[in-house]
């Protein structure tokens, strides 16, 4: 089955909206093994729709068509659709409820063009809008399946999983199963990963491996072809075994996680707390941290301590270690992580000093960073020399100190 993903909608074709539906489309037809070989973009006009329909029905089995399902005039997909297929378009009882529902409930008028919202193909499943109220439709002809969904994400989205989706899968022409699972990597380029992995990327035939360069972490998309989960999991487990041996100490959690997730979880399940002190960073690992709800339980607070000042007078770090080491030090980074642990009284306490650039300071280069992590068991500290701008640099001394966290915490299980 081949899908080509139809787009309507002029503000795409001016530059004011990206074509998320298609992204978000793509990727789910990818985990269900169905192959997307077009997207399509076109405006709200009907005859460039209709050769976009031609050109699609020619090539592709499966066409979803995204947009203009509302009830305003250049909202004319489902009219174009019936008229090109020859269907009719009749009142749909359930959907006509809903809207008279919303307007009686809101106090509002309905104007008349809502009315259109409720008008569907004749013969065609109607796929339910739980959060909106045009719906959307599915209809097989003559081999090719049609999926139409409401142009806004929230709408689209929940439809085409909860409905779309199954309808489809019945029309595939292959039983078997699509199985996957994401493994995330931290401290390893992708070009490293791959390097290390060459042989069994060069080998892989089910499973597959797909690598992916993200925000400075790489993930492997495992994905199985398989006739029961049970199965697909067991073929994973073995491809995931040989990818741990060989670059195991990067790996950090599975599928839709963050090294922030993790980490939380990992004092939440060890019973510890953390608190930190920020010098280049700024906040930047509070802020990650605080992105995640429960987070409170497990991390106390924290200390922007910029300048040698305030390293000093509530930090206390001696004067004599800013003056010989530096406050980029391995000293200081240490100072800071165990010092922010007693303050605060926490379990943990980490630390981030460093260079972000774009100039040197106390005569080490940008990019020159310490992180020190104290807890029970003793103080570590991590340098670093990372590349990239001031905000990279950051960004990078955040993520790292998680990645060092969560190994500290793993071990100490
Ligand atoms: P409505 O009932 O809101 O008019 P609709 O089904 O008619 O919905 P459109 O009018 O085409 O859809 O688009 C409505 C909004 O949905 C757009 O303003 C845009 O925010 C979003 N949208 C539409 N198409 C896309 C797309 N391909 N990718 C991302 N967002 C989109
Ligand atoms: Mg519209």
């Amino acid at each position: 089955m081949n899908a080509e993903i139809i787009a309507i909608g002029s503000e795409l074709l001016l530059g004011q909206i990206a074509n998320t539906n298609a992204q978000f489309i793509s990727k789910q037809l990818a985990e269900e093994g169905i192959n997307v070989f077009y997207h399509t973009v076109v405006g709200d006009n009907k005859n460039r729709l209709i050769q976009a329909i031609e050109t699609a029905s020619e090539r592709s089995d499966l066409l979803i068509f995204t947009g203009g399902l509302g009830p305003t005039k250049d909202d004319l997909t489902k009219e174009t659709i019936a008229e090109h297929l020859g269907l009719s378009l009749v009142e749909n009882e359930e959907a006509m409820a809903l809207i008279e529902g919303y307007y009686e409930k809101t106090g509002q008028t309905m104007s008349e063009n809502n009315r259109r919202q409720a008008v569907v193909f004749e013969g065609a499943d109607v796929l339910a809008n739980n959060n909106g109220m045009a719906p959307g439709m599915a209809l097989h002809q003559d081999g090719t399946t049609y999926i139409l969904l409401p142009g806004p994400p929230k709408e689209m989205q929940p439809m085409f999983m909860n409905y779309a989706i199954p309808y489809v899968k019945q029309f595939r022409g292959d039983d078997s199963l699509i199985h996957s699972r994401v493994l995330r990597f931290y401290g390893i380029g992708e070009s490293a990963l791959e390097t290390k992995l060459m042989d069994l990327i060069d080998a892989q035939t089910n499973p597959t491996i797909a690598p992916l360069a993200g925000n400075f972490e790489v993930t492997l998309r495992l994905t199985a072809k398989c006739q029961t989960k049970a199965e697909g999991e067991a073929l994973i487990d073995k491809l995931e075994g040989q990818i741990f041996e060989r670059v195991g100490e990067y790996f950090y959690g599975y599928d839709e996680t963050s090294l922030s997730a993790e980490v939380m979880q990992k004092l939440q399940d060890t019973d510890h707390t953390l608190a930190c002190a920020e010098s280049l960073t700024g906040g930047y690992f509070g802020h990650d941290l605080t992105k995640i709800s429960g987070i409170g339980q497990v991390f106390l607070g924290g200390l922007i301590c910029y300048q040698n000042d305030i390293k000093r007078d509530l930090l206390k770090v001696p004067q004599e270690v800013l003056d010989n080491e530096g406050a980029v030090s391995e000293k200081c980074a240490r100072l800071m992580a165990e010092n922010i642990r007693s303050q605060f009284g926490s379990d943990y306490g980490i630390s981030f000093t460093g260079v972000a650039g774009p100039n040197e300071m106390e005569g080490k280069s940008p990019g020159t960073v310490y992180i020190g992590i104290a807890s029970e068991g003793g103080t570590n500290i991590y340098p670093l020399n990372l590349a990239g701008g001031r905000n990279a640099v950051r960004s990078r001394t955040v993520n790292y100190g998680l990645f060092y966290l969560l190994k500290e915490l793993k071990k100490g299980e």
